[in-house]
């Protein structure tokens, strides 16, 4: 199966949720691939102190929920799988998935974090 975007964004941690907050009220109407690390590595931890907007701090996984949902409500679609291959030689460019589905989007996003 294939599909197409102008905007996929590679990775969902804090910089993939929020690339795809600001494409999305963009109106990119962006893809947006987790990878195998659903919500990234902030799933992996409790309290988080440092984010802006939780002054009595936030957990790790609670956090990513609520950036998941704000990156819903502007219409991006989140796609459960990995990009084991992009092809950047011809326009648009090619996305290949673990499960072997091509996306084909207009611009990238790469929010593979460490
Ligand atoms: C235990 C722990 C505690 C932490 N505590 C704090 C803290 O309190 N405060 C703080 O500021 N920072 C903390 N950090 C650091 C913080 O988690 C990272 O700085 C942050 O997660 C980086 O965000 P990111 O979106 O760049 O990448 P990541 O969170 O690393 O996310 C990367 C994403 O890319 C996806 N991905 C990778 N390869 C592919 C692929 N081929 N296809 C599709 N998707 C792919 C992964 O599945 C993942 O979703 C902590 C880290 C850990 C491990």
């Amino acid at each position: 199966m294939e599909n197409t975007t102008q905007c996929a964004i590679i990775g969902s941690g804090p910089a993939g949720y929020t690339a795809a907050i600001y494409a999305s009220r963009a109106a990119l109407s962006p893809v947006l691939f987790t990878g195998v690390q659903v919500g990234g590595q902030l799933m992996q931890t409790t309290e988080v102190d440092n984010f802006p907007g939780y002054p009595t701090g936030v957990l790790g996984p609670q956090l990513m929920e609520d950036l998941r949902q704000q990156a819903l409500r502007f219409d991006t679609e989140i796609i459960q799988d990995d990009i084991v291959e992009i092809d950047f030689s011809d326009r648009p460019f090619r996305l290949i998935r673990h499960s072997g589905e091509i996306t084909w989007a207009d611009s990238i996003i790469i929010a593979t974090g460490a």
